[in-house]
């Protein structure tokens, strides 16, 4: 098989395999003070380093979790429930302004918390028909109306690859004393990040190559967060819980294997361009999204007019190949992707999407077999129309 759907899942590597199973014989609770616990514990501070290290954060702002779905909707709702003391005065967080192009994650949980959360007003920040964040509409909303304000942009987006400027959008948030939610689910691994311009920072293992079911989110020191899962005093009480002793192993290995940067990006980075390059030559009428903004090098979101993503996908996947139309987890759905809807995309183009996604064990072959399977599809859709 081909698989080039990285961006939905990057297939375990062998490192975080060896070190998930080498986690599950230690055998003991990482809270409790013998031998056992204690080399549970070490298996966790180990990746709670490395993991922090990815995103030069401190280790002691990480806090593990099962994924970055818990991630986002801990970071928003810790946020929004939790309080900044200013002097001796409570200061609580009025506004919350999301990116059109957030993860469902993101944006189903900011659109509850807004319906839950009496006086929190709920904005929706455009994109430019690049996909990146309107840095513009952001300034003029965070001048516009009084409150202190939660800001959630992605580092860069699971569709497109399109990378946001985070360094400015941060600038703008400080200048306006509102904090940053930053999802780096996707871009984490593929380009440098930057923990120091966030307030908030999510991540997900089975992105880079680690287990699913494992993410983290970073928390800036002092900002507001209240936690959503109490118990047991695991994590500082900031996500109780005994903790997922081989997925946070797994997901060590795979910041690990990340941060040793073997020229794994540039790799990657080759079989994307020549991906491109070869469909567009054969296919001269493809499309890419994003095209003109800095992209992640990994992934390809590109439209045969004419041809519709979901038989895309079930064409491709009956000659071995593995992609996705649109964000994978809005796949089987026939309404077009929110990303490209933001992005003024029309309807029937959107349609036409797929994700190709690269990662670690992506080769020259996997790249190939995706263009002569849709140089095949494009052939075949012709000919039908023609008839
Ligand atoms: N954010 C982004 C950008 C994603 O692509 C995903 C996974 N599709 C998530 C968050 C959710 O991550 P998880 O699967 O770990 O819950």
């Amino acid at each position: 098989m081909h698989y080039c759907d990285h961006n939905a899942t990057s297939p375990l590597r062998p490192a975080c395999r060896d070190a998930m199973a080498h986690a599950l014989t230690i055998g003991g609770n990482p809270s409790a003070v013998h031998a056992a616990g204690r080399a549970a514990r070490a298996v966790i501070e180990d990746a709670r380093d490395a993991v922090a290290r990815l995103v030069g954060a401190k280790s002691d702002q990480v806090i593990f979790t099962s994924g970055a779905t818990e991630s986002n909707a801990l970071a928003l709702a810790g946020a929004i429930e939790g309080a900044l003391t200013e002097g001796d005065k409570p200061v609580r967080i009025t506004r919350l302004f999301v990116s059109a192009i957030e993860h469902s994650s993101v944006l189903k949980s900011a659109q509850r918390l807004a319906e839950r959360t009496a006086g929190l007003r709920f904005e929706i920040l455009p994109v430019t028909a690049d996909g990146v964040l309107d840095t513009e509409a952001l300034r003029v909303a965070l001048r516009e109306g009084k409150g202190r304000t939660l800001v959630a942009v992605m580092a860069a987006n699971n569709e497109n690859g399109v990378i946001q400027p985070v360094a400015e959008i941060s600038r703008l948030c400080r200048e306006a004393g509102a904090l940053l939610l930053v999802d780096a689910v996707t871009a984490a691994g593929k380009m440098e990040l930057d923990f120091a311009l966030c307030d908030y920072l999510t991540l997900s293992a089975h992105k880079m190559g680690g287990p699913q079911g494992s993410g983290a989110l970073m928390l800036g020191d002092g900002v507001p967060f209240a936690p959503q899962l109490v118990g047991g005093s695991q994590q500082k009480g900031l996500r109780a819980g005994s903790e997922n002793l081989s997925g946070i192993a797994g997901f060590g290995a795979a910041a690990k294997a990340v941060l040793a940067n073997d020229g794994e990006r540039a790799r990657i980075a080759g079989l994307r361009d020549d991906f491109e390059k070869k469909l567009k030559a054969a296919i001269p009428g493809a499309v890419v999204f994003g095209e003109n903004a800095p992209r992640l090098p990994n992934t390809s979101n590109a439209a045969l007019p004419g041809v519709s993503g979901e038989n895309i996908v079930i064409a491709l996947d009956l000659d071995g190949v593995a992609v996705s139309s649109g964000s994978s987890c809005s796949s089987g759905k026939i309404t077009p992707s929110h990303v490209l809807s933001a992005m003024g995309v029309d309807a029937a183009l959107a349609g036409a999407a797929l994700r190709v996604s690269f990662g670690w064990n992506s080769t020259a072959q996997d790249a190939d077999a995706v263009v002569a399977s849709l140089i095949r599809l494009n052939q075949r859709a012709h000919q039908r129309a023609a008839e």
